[in-house]
């Protein structure tokens, strides 16, 4: 049997673009580094999969020993077949080049029944298509499925003691979409393999598949001579009106003329890009101050999101807190007080984390957050788990001002926010002297995989140095709060 030429991400990918198709066939050289918010997301395993395979336990693996070898698994998988075995896990099936690996295959009543587990909760158009191709490669290789169907998360699932793979997971045949798309699969493979095999690059200018339906990692060759500037560092305005301007031969934030259809908030991010001033509106952050009275704390939570719930009563991706970090000042002119909480990994971190957050914040006060609604959710979660600290938590949210106000409003704005409010955003513009960039834990998502992955390790230095990242992470964040807090302060003096 020869190599394959298209697997189930080629394909997809082809789909998504010819040009990035053909480039990863024949430049992968070319192929953006992943930033290490990607790279983190990649290492992160698949604990979702192998749970699954408990729905249909007893089956044999037919994975291959060196995990590029897909020849190898598509023979086993096979042999397995003949053996008579009747579930098999990763079974691996090819045709006419194109390769499928599909998660459980199970025969019952001597038919045989495809499974794709998927760690989302919803079934999105691209894992229909992606089942449409496993159709299409099982039959056409000589395994005709009597159904295909995608697992996915329960979302309303509350783990009550050990977790039940039968209430977790969702399972819906697709075999309707699957048969509906199996021309369509059968003249896009036609075409994905000419590409692949073509001399000659395919024409295709940036556009909106760029981003659609994932970030293309081509970028860097394609947007090479993009400009700094350019209209799409203008966030809050559809991709489609980025490319109109763009494809007009408007590139860059000067171009774009002072008459225009974009809004009020695109307008103000060109009109303060192209003078390079801060614009305040002084009446607002005023009124906005007003609000909050001293002394302050500065707080931001830091949460895990196991797709697999891990602890008693709770439900897949929830938000489970296990870190904090809390800047305080008793005054303006007060020094900055620092305190913080990271949880035991192994152990359920919720109780220790409202206990120790209701100590450090009993004084009186604004607790300042940026973006709250993540902070009040959890809060609003532990009132419901932890009854008896429910009044304190009431007292807590009452307490609560959003620092984001003034930036999403527009109160205060800085061309360097690109018409974004995030943190992210305002630093680098009001505070370059603080840096997330030489933070080995730089993200709030990095930061939740790197909790997530301490609750396996086993190497005290290794827990130790993690440990000691995130803590250096969480409290850069509510570091920024306090110095863009100073900022507004003075904005108004
Ligand atoms: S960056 Fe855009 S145009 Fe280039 S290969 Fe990717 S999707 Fe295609």
């Amino acid at each position: 049997m020869e190599k394959h030429i298209l697997s189930k991400s080629t394909f997809l990918r082809g789909l998504q673009c010819p040009k990035s198709l053909y480039l990863y066939k024949n430049f992968i050289q070319l192929r953006d580094t992943p930033s290490t918010e990607q790279q983190a997301i990649f290492n992160r395993g698949n604990h979702v999969g192998l749970f699954a395979q408990k729905l249909f336990p007893g089956g044999k693996d037919a994975s291959p020993v060196k995990r590029s070898d897909n020849l190898s698994a598509v023979a086993k998988t096979k042999e397995l077949i003949e053996e008579g075995c009747e579930i098999i896990y990763e079974a691996a099936f090819q045709h006419e080049q194109v390769l499928a690996i599909l998660d459980i295959l199970v025969k019952k009543d001597g038919r045989w029944y495809a499974y794709e587990v998927k760690s989302s909760t919803k079934i999105s158009q691209t894992y229909l298509l992606d089942a449409s191709l496993q159709y299409w490669v099982i039959n056409g290789s000589g395994t005709q499925l009597e159904d295909i169907s995608l697992i996915t998360i329960n979302n309303q699932y509350i783990r009550k003691g050990d977790l039940d793979p039968h209430a977790l997971f969702n399972i819906r045949s697709v075999k309707k979409e699957a048969l509906s798309n199996q021309d369509m699969i059968t003249e896009k493979i036609m075409q994905s393999k000419l590409v692949a095999a073509s001399a000659q690059m395919p024409e295709v200018r940036i556009g909106e598949q760029c981003f659609s339906p994932y970030n293309c990692d081509f970028m860097g060759t394609c947007w090479k001579s993009v400009p700094k500037n350019s209209v799409f560092e203008i966030t809050g305005i559809s991709k489609a009106d980025q490319f109109a301007l763009y494809d007009a031969g408007i590139k860059t934030i000067n171009e774009i003329p002072s008459e225009n259809l974009l809004d009020k908030n695109a307008n103000l991010h060109i009109s303060s890009s192209k003078s390079g001033e801060t614009v305040v509106d002084k009446a607002a952050v005023k009124h906005f101050l007003a609000k909050i009275s001293y002394p302050v704390y500065f707080m931001d939570f830091e949460t895990f999101m196991p797709a697999l719930p891990v602890y008693e009563a709770t439900k897949p991706y929830q938000h489970i807190p296990f870190q904090y970090s809390l800047h305080y000042k008793s005054e303006q002119a007060a020094p900055v007080l620092h305190y913080e909480f990271l949880a035991e990994q192994g152990l359920d971190p919720r109780r220790a984390f409202i206990e120790r957050l209701l100590e450090h914040t009993s004084g009186n006060g604004s607790i300042l957050v940026f973006d709250a609604l993540m902070e009040k959710n959890v809060l609003n979660g532990l009132k419901k788990d932890f009854p008896e600290f429910s009044q304190q938590i009431e007292e807590r949210l009452s307490r609560f001002v959003d620092l984001m106000i003034p930036f999403q409003s527009k109160a205060f704005y800085h061309p360097a926010m690109k018409n974004s409010f995030s943190i992210k955003n305002l630093l680098p513009a009001l505070a370059p002297e603080l840096s997330y960039t030489d933070l080995k834990i730089s993200s709030g998502s990095i930061a939740m995989i790197a909790f997530e992955k301490l609750q396996t390790e086993t190497d005290m230095f290794r827990i130790l140095e993690v440990r000691e990242q995130l803590l250096e992470y969480c409290k850069m964040d509510t570091l920024a709060m306090v110095r863009i807090f100073e900022i507004l302060e003075r904005s108004v003096d």
